[in-house]
């Protein structure tokens, strides 16, 4: 049988995404999903999935017997931060442990290659922005923690197994399919374009802003809002990269653009034009101040080529999404 990507959490919101982008590129995928936030119709016809956690040596071992994997694309992870606040034990069992134990069978079946969905809260509180790859890795709340272990493992089973990994360090994903197929769809979503896309249709009575008082231009987080689309073609990038032969690497994926948070309800009531309620709220936990990537090396390493570099068009489609969920 051809070989096969493995796509954990590939019911969910971004590796819905990147089912159907292998799909477009002529890849076979299979995924594994517990379905705790994916749905089974994110995933497009024609692609198995196996419902289990990646924490499941013997499940996952089933999975890659009956599938030959040429590579994993590794998205099955919990990612509110506040909650890894308050649950730091979950986010270190799903998104710490059950990674090992994903890498630890591949290690097994000779997996050649992994790309694994890191993130921006690895930086902690950068003092530099843009961020760029070579900055200290200073996490400030257990989430990012959580997912910098994953990182430092794969760095040393690649030292000592025939495997080579991408880690790609996603910024704030928001979005949805420009075709409309598939988008963000947890019901208890808590990330601010979605929160916000909500408010614009009724779904909520608002929005509240956390924190007006950081040391920004306007008090609010400044974040680097990638389109969906944009970061799972890096992966695709990530995998045409690593199967060449070329070493593993650690690279941002942003746009290198920074809004901040009242800047991005705005584009939401332009786009919607919709003016929903915005209550000033104090801090939320963990969020550091500013997170804008240098996307230097996803560019020039992987050739990475963003198309839908445009917060307004990132809102579009992600009301055009939530209109039809
Ligand atoms: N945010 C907000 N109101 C909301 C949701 C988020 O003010 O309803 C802020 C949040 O405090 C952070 C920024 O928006 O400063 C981005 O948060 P999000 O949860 O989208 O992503 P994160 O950066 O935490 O991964």
């Amino acid at each position: 049988m051809e070989s096969h990507i493995l796509v954990t959490g590939g019911a969910g919101y971004i590796g819905s995404h990147m089912t159907l982008a292998l799909q477009a590129a002529s890849e076979r995928a299979v995924v594994i999903d517990d379905l705790s936030t994916g749905r089974r119709e994110a995933i497009p016809a024609g692609v198995p999935l196996f419902q289990g956690s990646v924490g499941d040596a013997g499940f996952v071992g089933d999975v890659m017997d009956r599938y030959p994997i040429g590579a994993i694309i590794h998205f099955a992870a919990s990612i509110v931060v506040p909650d890894s606040v308050t649950h730091p034990l979950d986010y270190y069992r799903n998104n710490t442990a059950n990674a090992r134990t994903l890498i630890d069978c591949a290690v097994q079946r000779g997996v050649p290659h992994v790309v694994f969905s890191s993130t921006a809260a690895v930086y902690g509180e950068p003092d530099r922005t843009p961020i760029g790859e070579n900055l200290p890795t200073q996490p400030i709340n257990p989430y990012g923690r959580s997912k910098l272990m994953v990182e430092w493992i794969l760095g040393d089973v690649a030292r000592a197994h025939p495997l080579s990994y991408a880690a790609l360090r996603y910024f704030n994903v928001a979005g949805a399919d420009p075709e409309g197929r598939t988008g963000q769809s947890t019901p208890n979503a808590t990330h601010l374009i979605k929160i916000a896309v909500q408010a614009a249709l009724g779904k909520r009575d608002g929005i509240d802003v956390f924190g007006t008082d950081y040391p920004t231009p306007d008090g609010s987080c400044i974040r680097d809002y990638v389109h969906v689309s944009d970061l799972v073609a890096a992966h695709l990038d990530a995998l045409r990269y690593l199967r060449a032969g070329q070493p593993s690497i650690t690279c941002n994926i942003g746009y290198a653009a920074g809004y901040s948070v009242l800047e991005v309800i705005e584009v939401v009531k332009r786009v919607s034009g919709v003016d929903f309620p915005v209550r000033l709220e104090g801090r939320r936990a963990g969020d550091p101040a500013v997170l804008v990537a240098s996307n230097d090396s996803a560019k020039t390493q992987l050739g990475w080529t963003p198309r839908y570099d445009d917060l307004e068009t990132i809102v579009r489609h992600a009301l055009a999404w939530e209109r039809q969920l």
